[in-house]
């Protein structure tokens, strides 16, 4: 980007700032960023809010459980993994839970951007290189009756954010959920249970042209049992994809 252009974007933004402020998503105190990085992303949360979100520091590399030690590996994942790396840098409670549910059921754009926040934060600590990122990212497909009520696939809107700021492109629709109840109003044992075809993929011929022997990472907002993203992995390894990471905003 030009110098002149970056100069102009960054008075632009200091203008607006200055006639709208924006306001902090959890406190909502106005913001106060006036030399922000153009280029940077806006997270709209103040740098005390910031610190106040619950981390996810220590967990397992598969399914980013919780570990209460050092182990990188949980129990469950030695006998088998979740994905090939598991990445949730938010704990599902307090201010976590509360910018999921602002994302899922109030159109929360602004609180996807700031759950990215924390997810870029880890991304760029977790991949050594640009080069050990993955080639495509896949934002989790909702049911399309779920898509038709609310408007929006929310790891769209995650996914969105990150594969502008990481210069990955995004594979969306490539995955056909099915329609059937909704996850939060069924119990840990039936999640536990949901059925093989819960994901078919579109145009599978091409598809797999596109997969083989790529490098995938699948977002979606909550990780909670891990049996949707266990199924969708599932479906990009017989997709021919060579190594599918889950990277998700919070960890139930
Ligand atoms: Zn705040
Ligand atoms: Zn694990």
């Amino acid at each position: 980007m030009s110098q002149t252009l970056e100069i102009v974007q960054a008075a632009t933004k200091l203008l607006a700032d200055w006639i709208v402020p924006d306001n902090c998503v959890l406190c909502h105190l106005p913001l106060a960023r006036p030399w922000a990085e153009p280029a940077a992303l806006e997270d709209h949360l103040c740098a005390h809010c910031r610190t106040a979100v619950t981390l996810n520091l220590q967990s397992c590399h598969h399914c980013a459980m919780p570990s209460p030690s050092d182990q990188t590996v949980c129990g469950r994942c030695i006998v088998s993994p979740l994905a090939d790396y598991t990445l949730v840098p938010v704990l599902h409670e307090h201010y976590g839970a509360y910018l999921i549910k602002r994302l899922k059921f109030h159109q929360g754009e602004r609180e996807a951007k700031a759950l990215c926040g924390f997810m870029l934060t880890s991304i760029r600590l977790s991949y050594a290189t640009e080069e050990s990122l993955p080639d495509y990212l896949v934002p989790a497909p909702i049911a399309s009756k779920t898509m038709l009520s609310r408007g929006y696939n929310q790891a769209y809107w995650l996914a969105q954010p990150l594969g502008r700021h990481l210069d990955i492109p995004i594979l969306n629709g490539s995955f056909k959920r099915r329609n059937g109840p909704a996850q939060r109003t069924q119990t840990r044992a039936a999640r536990m249970r949901m059925p093989a075809d819960t994901f078919t993929a579109r145009r599978s011929v091409h598809l797999k042209k596109q997969l083989a022997q790529r490098h995938i990472a699948i977002v979606d907002d909550v990780l909670t049992t891990g049996s949707t993203v266990r199924l969708l992995t599932n479906k990009l390894r017989q997709a021919g994809a060579r190594r599918v990471d889950v990277w998700a905003a919070t960890r139930a």
